[in-house]
């Protein structure tokens, strides 16, 4: 299953008491648990592949039931084991569009010749949950967000090299060779537009993923 597509199942894993990653990446932190005292949504974007699910995994394995995952919608076909409304709600282009018409979006984008948004009753379900919501999109969404009256918190995972990303996206295995190659194009463009100064209040390079996870825990928790 790939990792993206996984984090929500191993919530609902690890809710059930049932472990599927190794016991010394899911002991417990000190502030497991408690809200973070800035409860506002974040908002994780960097290129494909550079390992967002796979540290959003891990936040939500460590913190059961401080945060909400803002479930988008998406008109590209489901992974091998994404589940439709827990990964993704997954729609035909008409819906989307209807939605679009609709006005329903806080934000939506094209990736990778596939659509995909989150939709406002998304984040006013999730938000009403108590919980942080955090999102995982791409640069355009991003772009939007911040232009909406969305208070949110902007995290940028960055890879160590664009030869590392390639290699992850690749060895992630649920590519095709076309959708590698515009996934790398687009990667150009999102490691681009972070170095734009005040877009994001942290770029974590994800090369260590335990060091990149607890520059991630410490912003969400004590940057307050
Ligand atoms: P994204 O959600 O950003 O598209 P994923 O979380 O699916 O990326 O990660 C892409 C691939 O990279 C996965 O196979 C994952 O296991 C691997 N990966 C993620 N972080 C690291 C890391 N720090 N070191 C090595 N491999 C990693
Ligand atoms: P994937 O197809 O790998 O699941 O996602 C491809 C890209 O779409 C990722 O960069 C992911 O962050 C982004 N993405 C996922 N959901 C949304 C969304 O609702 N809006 C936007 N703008 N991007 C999204």
């Amino acid at each position: 299953m790939p990792l993206r597509s996984s984090r929500l199942f191993f919530t609902a894993l690890s809710r059930a008491g049932l472990q599927t990653i190794p016991k010394g990446l899911t002991r417990p932190f000190s502030n497991m648990s408690k809200l973070p005292t800035d409860t506002r949504p974040i908002v994780v974007s960097g290129p494909s592949g550079v390992g967002k699910g796979t540290l959003l995994q891990l936040l939500f394995s460590r913190h059961p039931d401080v945060f909400a995952f803002s479930v988008s919608h998406t008109t590209r076909d489901p992974r091998s084991g994404e589940v439709h409304g827990v990964h993704y709600h997954f729609v035909p282009m008409k819906d989307f569009e209807d939605l679009i018409d609709a006005n329903g979006f806080v934000e939506h984008a094209k990736f990778s010749g596939n659509r995909y948004g989150t939709s406002k009753m998304t984040i006013e379900e999730q938000s009403a949950k108590g919980k942080v919501v955090v999102l995982d999109i791409e640069m355009e969404g991003v772009k939007q967000i911040k232009n909406s009256d969305i208070p949110a918190r902007y995290v940028f995972v960055a890879p160590p090299s664009e030869e590392i990303l390639e290699k992850r996206l690749r060895g992630r295995g649920t590519e095709t060779e076309e959708s590698v190659q515009k996934r790398l194009t687009q990667a150009k463009r999102e490691l681009e537009y972070s170095k734009t100064p005040g877009v994001h209040d942290i770029i974590i390079v994800n090369d260590d993923l335990e060091t990149a996870y607890k520059q991630l825990d410490d912003f969400i928790y004590k940057s307050a």
